[in-house]
């Protein structure tokens, strides 16, 4: 099968299949071979890897990954593209096609499946309606993982990568920072999909880490904290967190807490460093 990549092979397929965007499954198809050996170069994908592709569509970048990886499980939602998949895919016998939602599939079922139980590789150009949730569930599910290397919107990306004292700044931050080490890789424009999103793009990996880079004593209770202490953004952590019903705490308790570790009592979540925060969990909790 042609290359995907190349804007007129894709324009084929969609012609010979009469194939219909579905605008809420947030289908962008990626039409540019160097942004494709971009993701690829930057997963660091070997002949020694299990890929899970989350959104294959109509498998531009599963025949990338099919041909640089061992095995590649790609996870698709649109059963209209499954019948295309098979088509495109048909030359590798190491791709398994699932017509499934990858936020109800279970991934770790996968990973125990088709690689033992050991860590995969995510690599996907995402759906973006449910980019949180994909990542958070990953995580929260704790799935073996080397690394996600996925496109998001811009902004999305943005908000993964930055520290405190910026307007980005936020539980997305601080979610993704617990668990993995995030490095935008490439910035993509929208004329590199069809049809155009009306938002830029960017390629981000984050790295798992092996051991968090803070130590909690209750990782729940940390990333409710964390949650509660951007509900309400533009209060201070001490009416924030002393007013949230699920954590608890009382206002004093907070203010305490944020004494002991040196931190004005009208400090606000988005001035806390991820060190700070799992500080202030440990006291609190
Ligand atoms: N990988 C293809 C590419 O790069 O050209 C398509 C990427 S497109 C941005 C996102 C894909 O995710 C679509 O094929 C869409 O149907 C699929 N998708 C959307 N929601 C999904 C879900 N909940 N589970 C699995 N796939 C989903």
């Amino acid at each position: 099968m042609a290359n995907l990549g190349i804007p007129q092979n894709t324009i084929e397929v969609l012609q010979k299949y009469h194939f219909n965007f579905q605008k809420k499954y947030g289908q962008n198809f990626l039409i540019d071979t160097g942004v494709l050996d971009r993701i690829i170069a930057a997963a660091g994908i070997t002949k020694e890897d299990c890929v899970l592709e989350i959104g294959p569509g109509i498998g531009t970048m599963t025949q990338y990954l099919a041909e640089a990886a061992r095995e590649v499980v790609a996870v698709e939602i649109d059963k209209a593209l499954i019948p295309i998949l098979k088509d495109t895919l048909s030359v590798y016998d190491n791709v398994t096609i699932l017509n499934e939602d990858i936020l109800k599939v279970d991934i770790n079922g996968i990973v125990q499946e088709r690689n033992g139980g050991r860590p995969i590789k995510v690599v996907a150009n995402l759906p973006y309606y449910i980019t949180t949730p994909i990542i958070m569930g990953l995580f929260e599910q704790h799935v073996p993982l080397k690394s996600i290397t996925i496109m998001v919107q811009k902004e999305v990306a943005d908000r993964m990568q930055v520290g405190p004292g910026t307007k980005d700044y936020g539980a997305l931050s601080l979610a993704v920072q617990y668990y993995a080490k995030p490095e935008i890789v490439a910035n993509v424009p929208p004329n590199c999909f069809i049809p155009r999103p009306n938002v830029g793009s960017a390629v981000i990996r984050l790295t798992r880490y092996e051991e968090p880079p803070v130590q909690v004593k209750d990782e729940h209770k940390l990333f409710a904290l964390i949650r509660a202490s951007f509900n309400q953004r533009r209060k201070t952590l001490v009416n924030g967190l002393g007013n949230a019903s699920n954590l608890q705490i009382s206002k004093e308790q907070v203010a305490q807490a944020l004494e002991q570790m040196g931190l004005p009592t009208t400090v606000r979540g988005e001035a806390l460093t991820l060190e700070e925060f799992a500080e202030l969990s440990n006291l609190l909790f």
